[in-house]
């Protein structure tokens, strides 16, 4: 049935000496020349995994490779099984920063948080009045405000009728189908978050508006950090950096 050219998908995990070769990352060039798309992930036990989709053709070429790896590897076992198609537009490796990120709460006019992600160079940033939650039913109004630079992204103080604490922070990881900056102009962006507060997958679904002010919605994605029911903002109020609440703050500045 199959024409060839239809795409098909493969999902698996090479074991042996597959780490510290530079396994990973031939792999990502050696599909990313095929024009297949998917990702590749180191995992802790020392084997990689990935995932790969495209044409047939490409796809036994990709795997031929996997069979050898590059000139410095062994591979012992390759554990592939047919997957789920699921639309890649692009080949990544999985598991490595992306950048920073960080939560502010600030008051100023009113009281609200500020996510800020690092995206080339600056940090793209959002206001989310409520607060992010790690309740995958919630889902928290944002609304794209103008970037900062990473100097900004990371004070913590009084200001002129208000303050600022760094209430979460850490590295980041994009995920998702669709390449970044690419997916943030389509306005869908997915991502892993590892802060101390906030971990795991989040989305980024923009619902009106093109550029600043425009509105998006920011929310969990169900995975095992997800806490249904909670209320990560109330429950967790104090910086990462001072342990101040911004209520302290602002009455010892
Ligand atoms: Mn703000």
């Amino acid at each position: 049935m199959s024409s060839g050219r239809q795409p098909v998908a493969v999902r698996g995990v090479v074991r042996g000496r597959v780490q510290g070769v530079g396994f990973r990352d031939t792999t990502e060039l050696t599909a990313r020349g095929l024009g297949l798309s998917g990702w590749v992930r180191n995992l802790d036990d020392g084997s990689v995994a990935l995932h790969a989709e495209g044409p047939e053709r490409e796809l036994d070429q990709l795997v031929a490779f996997l069979k050898v790896g590059p000139p410095a590897a062994r591979v012992d076992g390759l554990e592939l099984e047919p997957a789920v198609v699921e639309g890649f537009e692009h080949f990544a490796v999985r598991g490595i920063g992306s950048g920073s990120f960080v939560v502010q709460e600030h008051l100023a006019t009113r009281r609200h948080f500020d996510l800020r992600l690092e995206v080339g160079g600056v940090m793209r940033s959002w206001a989310v009045p409520a607060g992010p939650s790690l309740d995958p039913a919630i889902r928290r109004e944002a609304i794209e405000v103008a970037d900062h630079t990473r100097l900004d992204a990371g004070f913590e103080g009084a200001i002129p009728n208000g303050g600022v604490i760094i209430w979460d922070r850490g590295s980041y990881e994009r995920t998702g189908l669709v390449p970044w900056p690419e997916a943030l102009d389509r306005g869908v962006a997915e991502f892993l978050l590892n802060g101390e507060k906030l971990r795991g997958a989040f989305t980024l679904s923009r619902k009106a508006g093109r550029g600043m002010r425009s509105r998006w919605s920011l929310a969990k994605a169900p995975d095992e950090q997800a806490r249904p029911g909670s209320d990560v903002v109330a429950d967790q109020p104090r910086s990462v950096v001072s342990g101040r609440t911004l209520d302290e703050l602002l009455e010892t500045p």
